[in-house]
């Protein structure tokens, strides 16, 4: 067996692979992990059993999605620097010491705060349509009057520096397909530096997405500070490949766009610890976690209103089956997720807590990769913490999730900073990645698109993962931080 090196293997992979055919991890050895181990593991299928039959035929059946939609109902959509988000986490606290959580408490976070205003887009030539639009977070505005012009539209960076020299007074618009997570990003992301390199008045850039009922996606942009800042949103999916046939057929669509917000100074916005204290090893942790905040669009209820609610419940349903791990469980709802580069809350949480993430975790866990058909883990470790889990996941064979898969995806997620800062395990539940693609950041991120069975089965992997992590004799080996 080799040793992996460790975060983020990388290679040029398509969607089909993202969506993890051919990077299921095999164990191909147990050499590094004693029998002793594995048969303590396989100790705790009753355990696991009685946990997971207590979601699927007890009490505790569709709850998971009840209470989402108290929460997202309640506060909907919850970006960095509004009330709704300072109120969903006074919330969620509450939700946790009535549980019985130990230590409630929250913890500051210094966020930037950007607020969306009136947005519209319309096709003026070749005919008259509107095109949903919205503006990427962090743009800037266009002018009051908004910004008129012709349209180049291109598929991609190479398509961009091969054929446009200049598209002053020009609106950029990306047609890129999106191919995988990683590589589509970049449009969203870098579209805004690229199309002010060659003097385009502002940038439209087809939603990344998988899938599309004409609704347009957000999420954040970049600026260099190099060139100018021009403004950037996300139009649909059907409006670009619209404006691209259109071109290709020579004509010259003219489009009016108005996309305007505001930058406010920083803001304090708040993480959300509780505890489950561990029995006999309080001082040793797992973490499970999700993020409250969300975008302004929809209810953030897949992105990631699903994972606090997760994070909450896998405690309450373990206290209701008087189920007491050895090691504390410490769920954590992360704030300000979505509006950096860095996710604010874990980042700084990181910088607080550092010594400890180190020394005392056995492994972070988070839910923010969707829930559609969670089937096992995505899950970064060394070989030896790999083979660890891959047996744990085989006590979830009753929900058939006990697949293990070894490409962590290069996305931001609030457990990727603290894991490459500490060399401890961190793992996402594995779901059906690309139907999150279809909702994510979108208006249509609300209850509808989710389903009570899912969200069952991902509460029941939790719980399992974070009991069994809790109190099994050895803590996950971490890797050595280069
Ligand atoms: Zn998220």
């Amino acid at each position: 067996m080799h040793q992996r090196s460790l975060f983020f293997i990388t290679s040029d992979y398509k969607l089909s692979e993202f969506l993890y055919f051919d990077l299921t991890f095999f164990c191909d050895s147990f050499e590094s992990v004693s029998p002793e181990i594995l048969k303590e593991i396989r100790g705790y299928q009753d355990v696991a059993d009685k946990i997971i039959d207590e979601v699927l035929n007890g009490k505790f059946k569709g709850h998971t999605y009840d209470d989402l939609a108290d929460f997202v109902d309640n506060f909907g959509n919850r970006i960095a620097g509004s009330v709704a988000l300072e109120n969903a986490i006074d919330y969620l606290g509450d939700r946790m010491r009535d549980i019985g959580f130990d230590n409630v408490h929250t913890e500051n976070v210094t966020s930037p705060k950007w607020v969306r205003g009136f947005e519209e887009a319309v096709m003026l030539k070749p005919w008259r349509k509107t095109i949903s639009v919205l503006g990427l977070a962090m743009s800037i505005s266009t002018p009051e009057e908004g910004i008129t012009g012709e349209v180049i539209v291109v598929q991609d960076f190479e398509d961009l520096h091969a054929r446009v020299r200049d598209a002053t007074n020009k609106i950029l618009v990306f047609n890129a397909p999106f191919d995988n997570p990683e590589n589509a990003i970049k449009y969203r992301q870098r579209g805004a530096i690229e199309g002010a390199k060659i003097n385009a008045s502002a940038v439209l850039v087809r939603s990344y997405a998988t899938y599309s009922l004409a609704t347009p996606h957000t999420g954040l942009m970049f600026y260099d500070g190099d060139v100018q800042k021009i403004p950037a949103g996300e139009i649909s999916i059907e409006d670009a490949e619209l404006l691209y046939r259109l071109q290709k057929k020579g004509q010259k669509p003219i489009v009016h766009i108005k996309l305007r917000s505001n930058f406010e100074s920083d803001i304090i916005t708040r993480n959300t610890i509780g505890d489950m204290v561990g029995t006999t090893k309080p001082h040793e942790f797992v973490l499970i976690s999700g993020h409250a905040d969300s975008y302004d669009v929809g209810q953030g209820a897949l992105d990631d209103g699903y994972g606090v609610i997760v994070s909450i419940k896998a405690v309450e349903l373990l206290k209701a089956l008087k189920l007491k791990p050895k090691r504390t469980i410490r769920t954590i709802l992360w704030t300000a997720e979505e509006v950096g580069e860095v996710p604010f809350g874990a980042a700084q949480y990181l910088e607080k807590h550092l010594e400890e993430l180190r020394n005392n975790y056995t492994m972070f866990l988070e839910s923010d990769s969707g829930i559609h058909n969670v089937h096992g883990l995505i899950f970064n470790g060394t070989a030896q913490a790999q083979c660890i889990m891959q047996e744990v996941l085989q006590l979830l064979a009753p929900i058939n999730a006990t697949k293990l898969y070894s490409h962590f995806p290069r996305l931001k997620t609030d457990i990727v900073p603290l894991m490459q800062a500490t060399g401890v395990s961190g793992a996402l539940p594995a779901t059906d990645a690309d139907k999150y693609f279809w909702a994510h950041h979108s208006a249509a991120d609300t209850m509808t698109f989710l389903n009570p069975r899912d969200l069952d089965i991902c509460l029941a992997m939790c719980s399992v993962l974070s009991y069994v992590l809790g109190d099994i004799s050895i803590m996950l080996p971490r890797a050595v931080v280069l």
